[in-house]
């Protein structure tokens, strides 16, 4: 076993190691990490939902009723009432005929992208696309073809010349989890219409957050009905745990018997089924949590150009700090957590090398003092290091 130390050590040289910091306090404006108070800007709870009074007594209700855990997978004896009620709250919501829910957003790109392709098919796939989408495509042994993020001309060249696949499956993002970026959504559906392709949008951090309504990147872009595969987690704005797909019966009908990811793994308990048809519920009818969401993403954007960040280019809540530098962002990372701001330090594999980032992301709970207060830590941070 001595490859382990010889491979820590590689990455601990490397400044590419990685130790997790214990939180002992909930997803709120602040919280305690590594035992010291700090206001939070690096979850994805986007809308503060994992403190909503509404979805905190709708699983201690659920737990009341159902139980713990589900005691076994969906199609032996895990499908509850609260799994079946979930799915079609999910249809609604999306528009669409019908959903089928997944354990984790991981788990569903990795069970539908097995699922629909294989070795006689070709996954046009952009660049920047989440991890979980990348481990889909290994697993599925179709051709895997990677475009330049968000480049509609290599999309297209890629497609004229791939038409001798039985399908082809065109995958992106909705929003880019680490560049807060937004998917040409239309230009890519146009596309895969031309082509005869298929697309499907990975809709994790722009479910509840993109849209009039929050239902993600189709309706922003007024796309409803367009996008055959829509996929989603309840991980993130919706502060649960889960993720759907959505989309028309023959699709949900299918997963439902091939996706493996579905089939061999314990349903989720009940009470986590409930939090997210509750957070659903608010999501509907309190679009002001949304607003109140874009303020902040634009107050704290603003605030840190002003003092010489550089902000990559994006219109979500993601706030990406670019440093480039992995030891540099990892110092000026640590010196604003000592000033009481917990920011993620974004390194290679998450991210190419050279792009290192620091990730801030914003939540509708934050108030404008603690706000405030960031921008000021980030401002000393970035002088002491030299950053800015
Ligand atoms: C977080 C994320 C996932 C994985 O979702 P989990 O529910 O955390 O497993 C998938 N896709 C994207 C784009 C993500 O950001």
């Amino acid at each position: 076993m001595n490859f382990l130390l010889d491979e820590l050590a590689t990455l601990k040289s490397g400044n590419l190691y990685r130790t997790l910091k214990q939180i002992d306090g909930s997803q709120a404006a602040r919280t305690i990490v590594d035992g010291r108070d700090c206001i939070l800007l690096s979850s994805n709870n986007y809308l503060g939902l994992t403190e909503h009074p509404e979805i905190k007594a709708a699983m201690k209700e659920a737990i009341e009723r159902w139980g713990a855990g589900s005691g076994g997978s969906r199609l032996i004896n895990g499908n509850l009432g609260p799994h079946v009620e979930l799915e079609r709250e999910i249809a609604r919501f999306k528009g669409t005929e019908a959903a089928i829910v997944f354990n984790t957003g991981y788990m569903a790109n990795v069970g539908v992208i097995t699922a629909l392709t294989g070795k006689e098919d070709v996954i046009i796939s952009d660049e920047l696309n989440h991890a979980s989408i990348i481990d889909g495509c290994r697993l599925s042994r179709a051709e895997v073809k990677i475009y330049r993020h968000k480049d509609m001309n290599h999309l297209q060249e890629i497609l004229q010349q791939t038409r001798k696949y039985r399908r082809r499956l065109i995958i992106t993002d909705g929003v880019f989890s680490m560049d807060g970026d937004i998917a040409p959504l239309p230009e890519i559906s146009a596309l895969a219409d031309k082509y005869e392709a298929i697309v499907m949008v990975d809709d994790a951090h722009a479910t509840g957050v993109l849209g009039n309504r929050g239902t993600g990147t189709a309706e922003y872009f007024g796309l409803e009905g367009k996008i055959p595969i829509q996929m989603g987690t309840l991980s993130k704005a919706l502060g649960s745990c889960g993720a759907y797909v959505a989309g028309q019966f023959e699709l949900i009908d299918f997963l439902r018997n091939k996706a493996r990811s579905f089939i061999f793994s314990t349903a989720l308990p009940p009470a986590v089924i409930a939090a997210s048809i509750a957070a659903i519920k608010v999501v509907r009818n309190h679009p002001e949590i949304r607003k109140k969401l874009w303020e902040n993403a634009c107050y704290l954007r603003a605030g840190l150009e002003k003092q010489g960040y550089r902000i990559l280019a994006g219109e979500s809540p993601i706030i990406p700090v670019f440093i480039g530098d992995e030891t540099k962002t990892m110092q000026l990372t640590n010196c604003i957590l000592e000033k009481g701001v917990y920011v993620s330090g974004i390194r290679p594999p998450t991210v190419p090398p050279g792009t290192s980032r620091i990730r801030v992301t914003v939540m509708a709970i934050h108030s404008r003092e603690d706000l405030d207060e960031a921008l000021d830590a980030f401002k000393q941070a970035g002088k002491e290091t030299g950053v800015i």
